[in-house]
């Protein structure tokens, strides 16, 4: 059998990992365009805020540890096109020029994300920037050295992430966003409060509920953002305002959301036979609203890839959907989500409730305790929860995950409220955090 991999980051490195254990007599190619493999995007921040020293842990697989596993790895060859009929793929070597044909069985198509560039005037001028793969890491960390004023344009996890990176680094900080708050696809308006008073208290300048109309430049290079709203100088601008699939050599020929989405099955097969996909190219079937949506994680990745490689022959193991569950450390705030955001789930038109508690996380008579903000949102008529958030200073974000895991198994409310959860004074209290949210709400 003869498998191709197109790709490969964390959906592609685990589709060659396990293919290569599963079926002993495969004989598997992986073309990649860049010239390293299995970067972890989410160590960006870190490495620019210097916490990571040594970049190499950012790499968790290399070519010689997939030949290891008989894996045969072309680096720096681009996939140009793909005959699903003939089951051909068009490839370029990026070194050489030379292109050549390649053949076969079955396909498994990992070409991730890459990150939206906004029409703006001026986008074409030097340092501005985009933080997707390591490449963009180190041109970020060069960049950035000698200069004093950065901008960085989308408040989602990338964007706060990498300010609180910059301001530690000793630069003036600003954050532009057209919505009125940071974070507002993952937390509702009473943690962004939160979030968003610690950020201020940090000196970094929040810039929301406006739009970047344009970049002003000297000598070639960024100066100012111009906003609808206001003027900001800028030495060095990251724009992080969201990603888009890499799949326009598949247009027309699989089925996709409009965003170019490839829309696969529970078993991660795309409308062509023999043809898988997996990762940030693909569409996830999302359980909250049990509809496709596009959901780019390292998470969904790394599940998507090992499922195309155990369904790759026959079907064997079923995705079970995504909550799109993500944490993020704003300072010393441990914050975490999973499912539906109040505010998304209303503007859906669902009929939902929801409850917020604020408690400390274990009992009073210890030497030490933290608050913590915990909601639940569910639906209204069945108690079916959609979605969960927490922050607090100690470090309560595997709730998420518990959370998670009731989302998944569309459990309720009332089972929230009586779930067996262990108690030891060391780390709750008697009704755990999670069980007085759903006592609260029945
Ligand atoms: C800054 C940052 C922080 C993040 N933090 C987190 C986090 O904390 N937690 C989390 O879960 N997720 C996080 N993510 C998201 C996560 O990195 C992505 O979901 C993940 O990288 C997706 O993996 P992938 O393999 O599907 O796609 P990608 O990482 O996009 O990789 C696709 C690969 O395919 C290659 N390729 C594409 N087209 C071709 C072609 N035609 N021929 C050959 N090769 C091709 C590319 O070069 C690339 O190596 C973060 C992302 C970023 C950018």
């Amino acid at each position: 059998m003869k498998v191709i991999i197109i790709g490969c980051t964390h959906a592609g490195t685990a589709a060659a990992i396990n293919t290569s254990k599963l079926y002993k007599d495969a004989k598997i190619t992986v073309y990649e365009r860049n010239d390293t493999i299995s970067f972890l995007s989410c160590g960006i921040a870190l490495y620019v805020g210097g916490v990571i020293k040594d970049v190499k842990g950012l790499f968790y697989s290399s070519p010689e540890h997939l030949k290891s596993l008989g894996v045969d790895t072309k680096m720096q060859h681009e996939v140009l096109d793909v005959d699903f009929d003939k089951k051909e793929v068009r490839v370029k070597d990026i070194k050489t020029g030379e292109e050549f044909t390649d053949s076969y069985d079955k396909l498994i198509i990992t070409t991730g994300s890459w990150p939206i560039l906004p029409k703006i005037e001026g986008f074409n001028l030097k340092n501005i920037l985009l933080s997707k793969n390591y490449y963009h890491a180190n041109d970020i960390i060069e960049k950035v050295k000698e200069v004093q004023n950065v901008v960085v344009v989308g408040a989602g996890y990338i964007g706060v992430e990498l300010v609180e990176a910059f301001r530690e680094k000793g630069k003036n900080v600003t954050l532009i966003d057209t919505q009125e708050r940071i974070l507002s696809k993952y937390l509702d308006k009473e943690f962004t409060d939160i979030a968003e008073e610690e950020i201020k208290k940090h000196d970094i300048n929040l810039a929301l509920s406006q739009t970047v109309v344009r970049f002003e430049g000297e000598d070639g290079k960024v100066k100012r953002v111009i906003t609808d709203k206001g003027e900001y100088d800028a030495d060095v601008v990251i724009v992080c305002v969201g990603f888009k699939p890499s799949t326009e050599m598949f247009k027309g020929k699989l089925n996709m959301l409009s965003n170019g989405a490839i829309i696969v099955d529970e078993y991660m097969r795309t409308s062509r036979e023999d043809v898988f996909a997996a990762g940030d190219c693909a569409a996830v079937w999302y359980n909250p609203t049990k509809s496709y949506e596009y959901i780019p994680l390292a998470t969904n990745a790394v599940r998507m890839g090992t499922l195309a490689a155990r369904n790759l022959v026959d079907r064997s193991i079923k995705w079970r959907g995504t909550q799109g569950t993500s944490g993020i450390k704003i300072y010393d705030y441990n914050i975490a989500s999973t499912g539906l955001i109040e505010e998304i789930a209303k503007q859906k038109g669902l009929n939902i409730q929801s409850v917020t508690i604020e408690d400390n996380y274990r009992p009073e008579f210890m030497p030490t305790y933290e608050k913590a903000k915990l909601k639940v949102v569910y639906e209204s008529d069945t108690g079916r929860i959609l979605g969960s958030q927490i922050l607090s200073k100690h470090d309560l974000t595997p709730l998420m995950n518990t959370m998670s895991v009731f989302i998944q198994n569309e459990m309720t409310i009332e089972d929230l409220a009586f779930t067996d959860f262990f108690f030891q004074p060391h780390f709750n209290k008697p009704w755990n955090l999670l069980n007085i949210a759903g006592l609260n709400a029945i």
